[in-house]
């Protein structure tokens, strides 16, 4: 193992008497992000002005972390770029891959895709008009859907309510013979998992930074398109950034070259600020080391919740190779337990309807937390601790 993870667990800052089981939801914060965000603030927007966009290379921004973030997906340089939310760039490649399969109407997708993916699709099919129809099956139903019809089979790798894996060279290879194109959602791969978008054949991929890639809550998205398509890609939101020279100010829209044109407007630099702080620590890591760790956590978490907590029921694949780096329990007074383990600092988050989330980051997250988490869950289990008003009236966010 080349992967140090006590040193990396020391260039994050987590509150004192906090285990935090909720990375996949919003990641904490990398220390070195507080003074590169100050430094960006004073010396690049205060001292530079408008400058910045040349001397601080805030316009090649979007790319350079970019390539930064190909190497975890298994992206070659030059075909991924920062920008928008995740909900934009499921759109934009939903759109793109749609365009590219102009005789075909049906987008595939699973019932435990997250809603927004769902609702982008709706959303889209409404907007284009042409009779295009939004499928969805059980996850274990995809791989026999995919009929001849198919035009584009949109998956999110990692269900985020159960930690489900799609095994994703294999849907592709059946897609593509069926002569679909396929969009994956990353939101809880990149920096989870291991993946290879180039050895598996993707044709495009999604994905955000705030969750495993911890930029920070707001952090942009990014978007991989497969080289070959990149230069074919029709751009639905067809905005400046992505033009071919934006600062000719152009009346007509000409896409710029390969993924720059997946670029739409003005990219939020100083959440990219949080990012490059954050890409650093991973510069260290290999991924094959970081699936070793993270399956480690999860096992021990898995057995010491069953061992302890009878009334739990794990509602994530029990084969470690079919989840992502998160566990799910279910309970009906999930809620109230959540709440009653985060007011004893273990932070996770709960899932509608009875579903309590635990996400495993091993860059911050030891397995001495893990096993003292499950033993403050079996307490709470043990002396119903939960069952306390306190802790059933629903936050806004869950
Ligand atoms: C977290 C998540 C999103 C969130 O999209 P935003 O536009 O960044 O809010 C979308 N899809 C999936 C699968 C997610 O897990």
């Amino acid at each position: 193992m080349t992967s140090d993870f006590s040193a990396t667990r020391a260039l994050f800052h987590l509150p004192e008497g906090v285990i935090y089981l909720d990375g996949n939801s919003l990641g904490p914060l990398p220390r070195a992000a507080a003074s590169r965000i100050a430094a960006c603030v004073t010396q690049e927007w205060g001292d530079m002005l408008i400058g910045g966009w040349n001397k601080a290379g805030w316009m090649d921004q979007p790319a350079r972390l970019g390539d930064r973030i190909a190497r975890l997906i298994g992206a070659t340089p030059g075909s991924v770029v920062l920008g928008d939310t995740l909900s934009i760039k499921v759109w934009q490649a939903l759109a793109a891959a749609l365009e590219l399969r102009p005789g075909r109407r049906v987008i595939l997708s699973d019932t435990g895709n997250f809603p927004s993916d769902l609702y982008m699709a709706d959303g889209l099919v409404r907007t284009l008009g042409a009779g295009h129809e939004l499928r969805t099956v059980a996850p274990e139903a995809v791989g026999p859907a995919i009929s001849d019809d198919l035009a584009v089979l949109m998956l999110t790798e990692v269900d985020y309510r159960t930690g489900r894996k799609h095994d994703m060279a294999s849907l592709i290879t059946r897609a593509h013979a069926a002569g679909a194109l396929v969009v994956w959602d990353l939101a809880h791969s990149a920096g989870a998992i291991p993946v290879d978008l180039a050895g598996a054949g993707a044709d495009f991929a999604v994905g955000c930074t705030y969750k495993y890639l911890n930029s920070g809550p707001g952090g942009p998205a990014f978007i991989y398109v497969a080289p070959h398509l990149a230069d074919r890609v029709r751009p639905a939101l067809s905005g400046w950034l992505g033009h071919e020279q934006p600062f000719a100010f152009d009346a007509a829209y000409r896409p710029g070259r390969g993924i720059e044109r997946m670029r739409v407007g003005t990219p939020p630099v100083l959440q990219m600020a949080a990012l490059e702080a954050s890409l650093d620590i991973w510069e260290s890591i290999d991924m094959a080391d970081l699936r070793a760790r993270s399956i480690e956590l999860t096992e021990t978490f898995i057995q010491s919740v069953e061992a302890a907590c009878p009334t739990l029921v794990l509602a994530s694949p029990r084969d470690p190779h079919h989840r992502g780096s998160q566990v799910s329990f279910r309970h009906p007074q999930g809620y109230a337990i959540m709440q009653a383990l985060i007011a004893r600092g273990v932070i996770g988050d709960f899932r509608a309807p009875d579903i309590l989330r635990f996400g495993f980051a091993p860059l911050y997250t030891a397995p001495e937390d893990v096993t003292a988490a499950a033993a403050i869950l079996a307490e709470i289990m043990a002396t119903d601790a939960w069952d306390r008003p306190q802790f059933k009236t629903r936050a806004r966010v869950t």
